[in-house]
């Protein structure tokens, strides 16, 4: 069968001679969907430039379809920042003259239908690599139609080795990566412009009502309560001003440490912008950018260890997009090794409830499991640690997990998450062999020394001194085991517990 891409990369084509002389009538389009701003938006920028060209006025568009919320198990924190956002890119352009319609569309598959019905004879978007959104936009015929590579900074495709067979394993991807965008720094070093001013008289023609209808409710089942909304607005500022404050601080005051405090968790020293990423609030190429001028223009493998490392950190993102596109049935739940397809996984629901919650009675995996709860997101490091204990000491498939962080992430990104997933469980993209375990005890001596982490993220765990911190019940004492019953008490762990049930 044809991979997803293949299909809308031939529609594209079967329509360009089309495209090309279809006349712009009334206005040109850009669909928004995952590139939620101005700046360094390939598309927009295109859309604004026919506009121009052809002396009609620029019309954005978002479509909201509960439905896709629920697809891609969206987490409420996160359908709340992308309205957040809207809201400000609302704004944004307005001050350029160009108004943004956003309407809620009952089914995902009525949404060609929406972008037909709605005036444009010019559509103007960016390329989502999961497969529906691949397929939906193959099928929607009847317009003139340009869907572009804007996401990653290499679009896929391009890579390939030396037997001309896509990378499934990351460094000689890596190695080609950089070769390639050494040789065409264009891709990186290109910034596409905002859309130009529309003219004023948009604002009085058949358009105009746009500019003062507002951002849908966000959908029921994806509304957060007053303490949330709190604590998350607090956390996650929406907008691309934002994020490129964020990206600034981040290279003016952290990256040069980033290669030696990155899998610290308790240093906060990453750059916290994978929001910003997943919702398109930022590309990767402004980011990746960022970082190479700090490093005086440099080689992106060379210079400065910590701007190296983290370019190579942001790569990842492209490296799992890539492999997505290119194994699209990693989107059907389906493992990329297809030999681990039968693995016997637990489904141990208690086990799972208690990963979920933060009370395992492993301090390093409750922490982190409490701090993405509380906040959204998680670092990096505790990732990995949370889903090697989920699939290899719980025994419990790694797809509930993946499940659970899509609907809890604020950067929840299918691709990214279902990499790391498979890495963890050893059955993606990783080569590294089923029986490498990161062990709970030792990660969190090694990355959380002093405790720190844990005692921000476990208050029953705030008194415990020392070592003690990492295994309270433990050898080297800290609580003692009569308390751990107690309401309000941190729990013993849950495999030892199971273990003594055993006996
Ligand atoms: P930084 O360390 O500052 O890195 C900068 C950017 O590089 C990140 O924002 C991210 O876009 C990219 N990046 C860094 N590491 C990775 C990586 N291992 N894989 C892919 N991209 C990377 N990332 C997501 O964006 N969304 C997810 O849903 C997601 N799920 C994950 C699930 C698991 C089990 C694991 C192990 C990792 C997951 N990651 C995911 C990758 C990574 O943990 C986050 O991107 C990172 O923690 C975000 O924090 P940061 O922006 O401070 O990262």
């Amino acid at each position: 069968l044809p991979r997803p891409i293949e299909l809308l990369t031939k529609a594209l084509a079967d329509t360009s001679s089309v495209r090309s002389k279809v006349e712009v009538k009334d206005a040109v389009v850009h669909w928004f969907k995952m590139d939620l701003r101005t700046y360094d938006n390939r598309a927009l920028s295109m859309a604004s430039r026919k506009a121009a060209e052809a002396g009609v006025p620029l019309i954005c568009v978002y479509l909201v379809s509960p439905e896709d919320f629920t697809a891609h198990l969206r987490a409420p924190v996160r359908v709340d920042f992308m309205m957040r956002t809207l809201a400000v890119l609302k704004k944004d352009l307005a001050a350029l003259d160009v108004p943004l319609h956003v309407e809620t569309v009952g089914k995902r598959k009525d949404i060609p239908q929406r972008m037909l019905a709605l005036m444009a004879s010019h559509l103007f978007a960016n390329m989502e690599y999961e497969v529906d959104e691949l397929r939906r936009e193959a099928k929607m015929h009847g317009m003139s139609m340009e869907v572009l590579h804007d996401s990653c900074i290499v679009p896929p495709g391009l890579l390939a080795s030396g037997s001309g067979k896509q990378y499934s394993v990351y460094s000689p991807w890596f190695r080609a990566w950089v070769a390639y965008l050494h040789s065409h720094m264009d891709l990186l070093l290109d910034v596409f412009d905002p859309p130009t001013k529309n003219p004023a008289s948009v604002r009085k023609g058949k358009h105009s009502t746009i500019f003062d209808s507002e951002i849908p409710d966000v959908p029921k089942n994806k509304a957060l309560s007053t303490e949330e909304k709190k604590r998350f607005h607090a956390l996650w500022p929406a907008g691309e001003h934002e994020a490129i404050d964020r990206l600034n601080k981040f290279v003016e005051e952290r990256i040069s440490r980033y290669s030696e405090r990155r899998n610290f968790p308790g240093d906060a020293c990453t750059s916290s912008i994978s929001v910003h990423l997943a919702a398109g609030t930022l590309s990767a190429r402004t980011a990746v950018r960022a970082a190479r001028d700090k490093n005086k223009g440099k080689n992106l493998d060379a210079g400065a260890e910590g701007i190296k490392t983290w370019i190579s950190e942001v790569a990842w993102r492209d490296f799992y997009k890539h492999v997505l596109v290119h194994w699209p049935y990693i989107c059907m739940n389906k493992p990329f090794k297809p030999e681990y397809s039968n693995i016997e996984w637990s489904y141990d629901m208690e086990h799972f409830q208690a990963w979920k919650d933060g009370r395992t009675g492993f301090p390093i995996v409750d922490a982190a499991m409490r701090q993405c709860k509380a906040t959204g997101w998680m670092h990096n490091r505790c990732r990995m640690i949370v889903a090697s204990f989920l699939c290899k000491d719980l025994l419990i498939d790694w797809r509930l997990g993946e499940r659970y962080f899509m609907e809890t992430l604020i950067d929840g990104d299918f691709a990214s998450n279902n990499g790391g997933w498979g890495f963890s469980a050893s059955c993606g993209v990783d080569p590294q062999p089923y029986f490498r375990i990161f062990n709970p005890l030792l990660q969190s001596e090694k990355f959380d020394p002093q405790g720190e982490y844990i005692r921000k993220w476990i208050p029953e765990l705030k008194g415990v001194q020392g070592a003690a911190i990492h295994d309270p019940y433990g050898r080297t004492g800290g609580l003692s085991k009569s308390a751990a019953g107690k309401e309000g008490a941190y729990p013993q762990r849950i495999l030892v517990a199971v273990q003594e049930k055993r006996q």
